[in-house]
């Protein structure tokens, strides 16, 4: 199943084991962000402190900090996905 999704979007993976291992994994993830330009949207190194809704806009404001210089700011969207993970 892994190679057939590999192989649909015309990507090159090297299935030498029966599970996929974190680096090619990793890489096929890359190469789906690269292709559909996804790391132009993406932040990295961001806390999301909060996210409210706004009745008014119809819009979320969402309250972010950037970890590397510690600015905090407010970011505003129409969806957001909680991605936090399970353990959170
Ligand atoms: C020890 C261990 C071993 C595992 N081994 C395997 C395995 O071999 N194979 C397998 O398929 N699965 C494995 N899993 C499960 C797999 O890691 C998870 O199912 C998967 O990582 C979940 O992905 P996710 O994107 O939902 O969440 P995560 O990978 O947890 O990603 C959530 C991200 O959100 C970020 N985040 C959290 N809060 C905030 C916030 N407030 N602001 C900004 N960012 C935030 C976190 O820093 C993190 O980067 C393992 C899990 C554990 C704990």
């Amino acid at each position: 199943m892994w190679g057939w999704v590999a192989a649909w979007h015309g990507l090159v993976l090297t299935l030498d084991c029966r599970y996929v291992g974190a680096e090619e994994i990793y890489e096929f993830y890359r190469k789906q962000a690269v292709e559909y330009g996804l790391y132009d949207h993406a932040k990295f190194n961001h806390n999301v402190i909060g996210a409210e809704w706004n009745e008014g806009s119809g819009k979320w404001t969402v309250t972010v900090q950037d970890m590397a210089t510690g600015k905090v700011f407010e970011d505003s969207a129409e969806v957001v996905l909680n991605c936090a993970g399970v353990l959170k």
